[in-house]
């Protein structure tokens, strides 16, 4: 078995044009391996198998299906130190977000094996004696999961979890930058027996394959994970055949800090927390709006801490921050930040090459000061280990700054003030709000965007009814 193929129909196999593309090491710019690299007509083979399959997965129960998905939790808990190290290589992360990565992913599996099972229907009662009305859920069918590099367990063992609990089959397009991961959670599902057809993995070109997915009316939702505009791409095409979208897309997420918490010690962990991933995660807290009293305290704390990390490859020891993910991706944060420049704004530490990394897409992680509304950085989603600093002078003037975007994923605020937590939160166009914290995620909890961030919700039970149908049967003539 080769890891380094398509699988279709309960069997890798080469891409029907047999054509390849290299996989790249974002720490050493090293060709790891070459890849099989698919396109439309091996998306067209991964329907038909996924289309056969929905015949009887769809009819199997949901603890069938339970048994399943927490076989390939067990593997891939069992399996870690060699897939942790995998999805370092091809992603550059540290080990140690690699390996929580993971265990996120196993217990993903895990949660939607269990919640499958509670995917209730309603009776209601209604206002004739003679009529018995009620709701039953249905899988929606074959579904096609299009998921982003900067998670590559996270984001597609996210959706596969819960279509696959839901009773649909799936195509799956993970992102052609971390196959590997992709490979490792197939092998894990493979051990754990799922039946030919049920998932299909392409590592494939994404154009074509979005196309063949949205022209294709077996096809029922493409669920997506990725940017804003690739999600407007797919928002076009699915009128064609009426494709249903679920879509998780771009961050721009505000962090509002009061004047009554102690800024020093947010700014500690606020280093940390914005360069998880090297910044690119879509909820990564990004525009900073510090209360005007604390500005140039908070300032000159952050500058110093993000100073202190230690930028290298995600396999040594202490490591904060690796690569990003790709040449293209350093290039477009090196943009952001000459235009930046272009605007006078400050550079208050980092933007460059690290002088002791001579090769892979590296950036000394960058503070940047003396911004406004209308500047590079507060308009566009960053994707990379560059955090600005604003001020703010009051709670109107800090939620209207913070809602000054396109984007509506996840807000950030710390305060000891009941009131201001309640106000802020409240006022806040987000889809997630953390108050006095930086994770405001799990495997138990919706996860979605407002505005242009996207539609639909992922985990939590939210993200299992994405792939269910509601079907109302009425019973007439009783009496
Ligand atoms: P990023 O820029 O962060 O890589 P993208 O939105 O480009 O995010 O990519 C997310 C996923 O979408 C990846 O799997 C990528 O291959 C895929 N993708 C890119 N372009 C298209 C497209 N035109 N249609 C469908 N999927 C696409």
């Amino acid at each position: 078995m080769s890891v380094n193929k398509q699988f279709v129909n309960g069997a890798w196999i080469e891409a029907v044009d047999q054509l390849e593309i290299p996989l790249i090491d974002p720490a050493t710019e090293e060709v790891i391996t070459q890849i099989s690299f698919g396109n439309e007509k091996d998306a067209v083979l991964a329907i038909d198998a996924a289309e056969a399959a929905f015949k009887t997965w769809s009819k199997t129960t949901p603890y069938y299906r339970a048994e399943i998905l927490k076989k390939a939790a067990n593997y891939l808990r069992e399996n870690l130190d060699t897939i942790a190290h995998d999805m370092v290589l091809e992603s550059g992360k540290p080990l140690l977000e690699a390996r929580g990565e993971w265990t996120v992913a196993a217990n993903l599996f895990e949660w939607y094996a269990e919640e499958g099972k509670r995917a209730y229907g309603r009776v209601i009662p209604t206002n004739r004696i003679d009529k018995r009305s009620s709701v039953i859920l249905q899988p929606m069918g074959v579904i096609g999961i299009i998921t982003a590099w900067n998670f590559p367990a996270y984001n597609p063992a996210r959706a596969w979890a819960a279509a696959l609990a839901a009773g649909c089959t799936v195509v799956a397009k993970p992102s052609e930058n971390t196959p590997l991961s992709a490979y490792h959670l197939m092998r894990a599902l493979i051990s754990a027996g799922l039946p030919p057809g049920v998932l299909n993995l392409l590592i494939a070109d994404a154009a074509p394959v979005g196309e063949a997915m949205l022209n294709d009316k077996r096809l029922k939702k493409i669920s997506f994970t990725g940017s804003t505009r690739v999600g407007k791409i797919l928002m076009d095409g699915a009128s064609r055949t009426n494709t249903k979208l679920s879509l998780e897309l771009g961050g721009n997420a505000p962090v509002i800090i009061f004047d009554d918490v102690d800024v020093d010690e947010i700014a500690k962990v606020a280093s940390i927390a914005r360069f998880r991933n090297n910044g690119q995660v879509c909820v990564a807290p990004q525009r900073f709006y510090i209360h005007k009293n604390k500005y140039e305290q908070f300032a000159e704390a952050i500058a110093k801490y993000v100073s202190l990390l230690k930028v290298g490859s995600g396999f040594e020891e202490g490591v904060n921050v690796g690569p990003l993910i790709t040449g293209r991706q350093r290039d477009s944060v090196f943009e952001l930040l000459s235009k930046s420049k272009a605007e006078n704004a400050s550079l208050l530490t980092g933007g460059h090459r690290p002088e002791h990394l001579h090769k892979g897409y590296f950036i000394q992680p960058a503070v940047v000061a003396n911004l406004d509304q209308t500047s590079t950085l507060a308009r566009n989603e960053i994707f990379g280990p560059v955090l600005p600093v604003f001020s703010f002078e009051d709670m109107d003037d800090a939620l209207a700054k913070a809602n000054d975007t396109e984007y509506g994923l996840a807000a950030y605020a710390f305060t000891n003030n009941l009131k201001t937590a309640i106000k802020v939160s409240e006022g806040l166009e987000f889809g997630i709000v953390g108050i006095n914290e930086w994770a405001p995620h799990g495997t138990e909890l919706p996860f979605g965007g407002w505005k242009s961030s996207g539609n639909g919700h992922e985990s939590g039970s939210e993200g299992l009814y994405e792939y269910i149908e509601k079907k109302l049967i009425s019973i007439g003539g009783i009496w």
